[in-house]
């Protein structure tokens, strides 16, 4: 579905994703752990084309979709999303700081992007908006503002937001490291719940490592812009090969 081929990422002489092979399977839920600044959100933002790799391809579905953007400015403001190649809108992500809008209410929130993106009539995104919101626990705060929410109600507004676009590729880029700790299970509820009951490919970025065991396919560990290692949540949970995971794991569990 999605694969990496030996991308490279530099910001000025700072590089951040040092030839970097990963594929993503149709349907495959995949966790990336590792040190802070080791790249793991620069992989999402460039599968969202905030921003450009320097080298290598990125492929979608067999398509080398990073060139498809080569020619964009480094970042996009939500109004350019009518002009986003087909292959772009089928991926959708999930914030770390929610970026609702907050002048519009909760159904709002959800149907925006799927009547001026998608073409959606507004009845027929408000109904599917509905059931989101139903799906992500909030069916009694359509009518809310995103200010009067919670942290957690927030967040699974944003999650209801990304797949009112219908995606195959769902990116959460650690959604609930902003949450206050009791907030964060029913983050993580909701999510599971989705793994459970649809085939959206998953890309996720976790410091949760609970939620990566439980909703991984495979976890790949990632150092200075590399893989080190990656396999079943068991194999790199239980029995990790490299030091540099063993340290990593103790650090965090
Ligand atoms: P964390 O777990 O702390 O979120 P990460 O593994 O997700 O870290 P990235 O956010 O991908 O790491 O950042 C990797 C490195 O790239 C960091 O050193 C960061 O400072 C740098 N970086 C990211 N975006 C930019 C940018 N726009 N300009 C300059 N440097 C950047």
């Amino acid at each position: 579905m999605v694969r990496f081929d030996k991308v490279v990422k530099r910001f000025g002489d700072h590089t951040v994703l040092d030839g970097l092979d990963l594929s993503v399977g149709r349907s495959e839920r995949v966790t990336l752990v590792g040190p802070s600044g080791s790249g793991k959100t620069t992989v999402l933002r460039l599968l969202m084309t905030l921003e450009r790799v320097t080298d290598g391809v990125i492929h979608v579905d067999g398509q080398p979709y990073s060139h498809m953007h080569a020619g964009r400015a480094g970042s996009l403001a939500p109004a350019d999303e009518k002009y986003l190649s087909a292959p772009r809108r089928r991926i959708g992500m999930v914030f770390q700081q929610f970026n609702l809008f907050p002048h519009m209410k909760v159904l709002e929130n959800v149907t925006e992007a799927p009547v001026h993106v998608l073409g959606l009539s507004r009845e027929e995104a408000a109904e599917r908006g509905r059931e989101l919101l139903d799906l992500v626990g909030l069916d009694d705060k359509h009518d809310a503002h995103p200010t009067r929410l919670s942290g957690g109600q927030q967040q699974r507004v944003a999650i209801a937001r990304a797949l009112a676009m219908r995606p195959d590729v769902l990116l959460l880029d650690e959604v609930t490291s902003a949450l206050d700790p009791e907030l964060v299970a029913g983050v993580l509820d909701v999510l599971r719940d989705i793994a459970a009951s649809t085939d959206v490919t998953l890309l996720c970025v976790t410091h949760e490592m609970g939620f990566a065991r439980d909703i991984s396919d495979r976890v790949v560990m990632f150092d200075h812009g590399r893989v080190l290692e990656s396999g079943p949540p068991e194999q790199l949970f239980e029995a990790p090969q490299h030091e540099r995971t063993q340290t990593f794991l103790r650090a965090v569990h």
